[in-house]
């Protein structure tokens, strides 16, 4: 089992960082041929426009969507918005997921916050069942969840904040910021 993290810009050192304590091989993506012999890739949180923007010049854009469809990927904040389809902008997006995003939905930096999910679907990996403390900063929102996409997790108001299509999973929120690693053992699952 190996997993990819796609090392353009964002916080990729802290998604291998948690995949090497739970034991899994992981190695940074800059280049088309690394995504060779993995089982899945994260997309980092970071800066959706530069992610874009670096893929493009890497001439990654068509080798992840190739990727994306037979494998494993996993975007985490600017990665969810980078897999969407859409996010009301000009920016360049894989558009693999039948996902609509709002950027900074929760407004600037301040307005950053934690909240606790149910997130009854982690109970594979973890049969307490207790609730995945999820962090979110300059977080997007899924605004619309569409085609094979289902939701997953939404807040207490309703709002739609993680979905997943087949193997594809985004989430608006950094699970590699936290100490609780059952959400990339799940990601692991799902690249199996
Ligand atoms: N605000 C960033 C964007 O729109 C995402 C923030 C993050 O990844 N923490 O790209």
């Amino acid at each position: 089992m190996r997993i990819g993290v796609l090392a353009l810009q964002g916080d990729f050192i802290e998604h291998i960082t948690t995949l090497k304590r739970i034991g899994v091989e992981a190695s940074e993506v800059r280049l088309p041929g690394q995504l060779e012999g993995l089982n899945g890739l994260i997309i980092p949180g970071g800066e959706s426009t530069t992610i874009g923007k670096l893929a493009v010049a890497y001439n990654l854009m068509e080798p992840l969507r190739a990727f994306a469809r037979e494998r494993a990927i996993w975007g985490t904040c600017a990665g969810a918005i980078f897999l969407s389809k859409d996010a009301h902008r000009d920016q360049p997006l894989l558009g693999v997921m039948d996902i609509v995003v709002e950027r900074n939905a929760f407004g600037r930096q301040i307005f950053s916050f934690e909240v606790d999910l149910p997130a009854p679907y982690l109970k594979p990996v973890d049969p307490s069942g207790r609730p995945y403390h999820a962090v979110f900063i300059r977080a997007p929102l899924i605004e619309a969840v569409s085609g094979s996409a289902q939701v997953l997790d939404q807040l207490p108001d309703g709002r739609i904040v993680s979905a997943l299509q087949g193997r594809l999973l985004a989430t608006s929120f950094h699970p590699e910021l936290t100490a609780d690693d059952r959400y990339h053992r799940y990601f692991v699952e799902l690249a199996r």
